[in-house]
């Protein structure tokens, strides 16, 4: 029997696979006009790291991380996430000492989910964090390098911006006091997860993708009308700088990122039509996290998009054909036909040699690549230093020495 790939972790082949591509591509590009430099990051990490920052009351690290034992006896993990482990480098680097970071990556996270469209076990994500800002300048900008990307993938138009505050230290106890209070009275009535989630990580409640919850949440108590002064001054800040930017969003108070070091600002950026899997974006403030792991108090905000979902907005994207295949007319011709395919690839053409053997076969390939010449070493041309180039759409041929026959593959 064939061995199977693992459920939820699919294979990313030919076009799909460019497009994944594309999507890293973009995103660090981007990143790095913003002043965003890339780091690259441990894909196992202790996992202990997960169990202080995420919390051992997440859906996450209560049933979704791959964790095993090493043989030293070492417990660690897949990441499911690339934020802690970028706070775990930050201060690993002695980096807290420092002015602010502003990191991005790209990379696999891992979780045991339910396998659905858009839910995978292993997905791509790419995120940036800045360290050391606690000024809404720096949400301002990191959402609109967001956006900036989501635009320049051409799927701005069918995602919407939902924007939130989720307080602080000062403000959010006592919400969080009045929500419990108000999610007891309806417990009979919430969807089991949601009952465990009462006393656990009441916010995640608001978050619900149930129905049902979200008719009883209808009343539910809002952080964003028990803000302190300087969470309000803070949310009225990132807001007049979207508005100055021309950045469209929406103020959705069930946004919650639902772990304790978040603060303040939570967005998230939901595409039409991926159903329960909407959100290709999201982060916000996370200003406690850094202490959390054992560093000073040190303010960051960041976001991670889930590439997986992005691709499923994007049209599909032929494979680029090469310019040109280069054939060898019999045995003797392979070395001479191997030294032509490598001098046009030093001038800068994408180029495939179809392997030799049978012409007819070198022929079909060509034709299977797509490719718009075929570049002809015979033994007769060849003992005159030249090639034949056909076109393959016309099928006209000229007798050209590499110079020219570069000079032709140019003017298309
Ligand atoms: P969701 O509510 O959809 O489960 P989340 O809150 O768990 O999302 P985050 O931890 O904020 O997601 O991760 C950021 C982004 O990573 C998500 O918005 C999504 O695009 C992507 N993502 C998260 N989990 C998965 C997954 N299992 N498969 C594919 N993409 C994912
Ligand atoms: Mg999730």
């Amino acid at each position: 029997m064939r061995i199977q790939r693992v459920r939820g972790i699919p294979d990313w082949l030919g076009a799909d696979a460019a497009r994944l591509r594309l999507l890293e591509e973009q995103g660090i590009g981007l990143a790095r006009q913003y002043g965003y430099q890339e780091v690259v990051l441990p894909v196992l990490e202790p996992k202990e790291l997960f169990v202080r920052s995420i919390g051992t009351h997440t859906d996450i690290v209560g049933k979704e991380m791959y964790c095993f034992e090493d043989r030293g006896g070492e417990a660690i993990c897949l990441r499911p996430e690339g934020t802690a482990g970028a706070v775990r480098a930050f201060l690993q680097a002695g980096l807290h000492r420092g002015g602010t970071q502003r990191w991005c990556y790209v990379g696999p996270m891992f979780r045991r989910e339910r396998p659905q469209k858009g839910r995978l076990r292993q997905f791509t994500q790419f995120g940036c964090e800045c360290f050391g800002l606690a000024s809404p300048a720096a949400d301002v900008e990191l959402l609109a390098l967001a956006w900036r990307y989501l635009d320049a993938l051409g799927v701005a138009a069918r995602v919407r911006l939902l924007l939130n505050s989720l307080g602080c230290s000062v403000c959010r106890p006592p919400y969080r006091e009045r929500l419990v209070a108000f999610l007891e009275a309806r417990r009979e009535r919430l969807c089991a997860d949601c009952q465990a989630r009462i006393t656990r990580n009441p916010m995640r409640v608001l978050d619900c993708k149930n129905a049902s919850c979200q008719a009883e949440l209808q009343s539910a108590p809002h952080m964003l009308d028990m803000l302190c002064d300087a969470c309000r001054a803070h949310f009225a800040e990132v807001r007049a700088g979207l508005e100055a930017l021309g950045i469209a969003y929406r103020v959705d108070p069930k946004i919650v990122r639902g772990l304790d070091y978040y603060t303040r600002t939570a967005f998230e950026f939901v595409a039409e039509g991926l159903g329960a899997q909407a959100t290709v974006l999201a982060g916000g403030r996370y200003d406690g996290l850094v202490k959390a792991l054992g560093g000073p108090d040190v303010p960051a905000v960041g976001f991670a998009a889930g590439l997986e979902r992005l691709a499923l907005l994007l049209d599909e994207a032929p494979l680029a054909a090469p310019d040109a295949v280069v054939i060898a007319l019999g045995e003797e011709m392979l070395a001479p036909s191997l030294k032509v395919a490598e001098a046009l690839r030093r001038e800068g053409f994408f180029v495939v040699h179809a392997g030799g053997g049978g012409a007819k076969r070198q022929f079909r390939e060509a034709d299977r690549q797509g490719a718009r010449w075929a570049v002809i070493v015979g033994e007769d041309e060849w003992k005159r230093g030249l090639v034949r180039v056909k076109d393959l759409q016309t099928g006209t041929q000229h007798e050209l020495d590499l110079e020219e026959a570069c000079k032709l593959l140019r003017t298309d």
